[in-house]
């Protein structure tokens, strides 16, 4: 059995403040806050990335195009989140799914308007755009 480390403990509250650069995916931002679903296709191999790369991965060109995902998925998989890490603590619990493209590619959303008895793998997805209280675009998926 392992003996508990000392620690110093405080309850003090932090905020977190993130600049994230986006101006190399900056389509993406400004397509979301016009309610599309659009990423990168290099221009290259032809791969076609989620989130949107201004470096394709597989060949790491920078020449890139972009491209509608539109808007329907299939579920792949969820999980429920009943027990929110920190930053969450003030949600309630919510689930947080795959949704697969007609394209193929996969993108990790949370999944809204379902219940989790009621989420079904396979079921039809729609992507949907947002704005956070902070006034940034974000996406969430709902059942179609
Ligand atoms: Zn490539």
């Amino acid at each position: 059995m392992q003996e508990e480390q000392p620690t110093l403990r405080s309850r003090r509250s932090l905020t977190l403040r993130f600049d994230i650069p986006i101006a190399r995916t900056r389509k993406f931002w400004d397509a979301l806050r016009e309610g599309r679903f659009v990423t990168t296709r290099c221009t290259a191999c032809g791969n076609e990335s989620f989130p949107p790369q201004a470096d394709c991965p597989r060949c790491m060109s920078d020449r890139f195009e972009w491209v509608d995902l539109g808007r329907e998925a299939s579920l792949v998989t969820y999980t429920y989140v009943q027990v929110t890490p920190a930053s969450f603590v003030n949600d309630d619990p919510y689930i947080v799914a795959i949704g697969r493209f007609a394209n193929g590619l996969k993108v990790l959303a949370w999944l809204e308007g379902v219940t989790v008895e009621r989420a079904k793998v396979g079921m039809n997805l729609a992507i949907e755009a947002r704005i956070s209280s902070e006034g940034n675009p974000y996406y969430v998926f709902v059942p179609s």
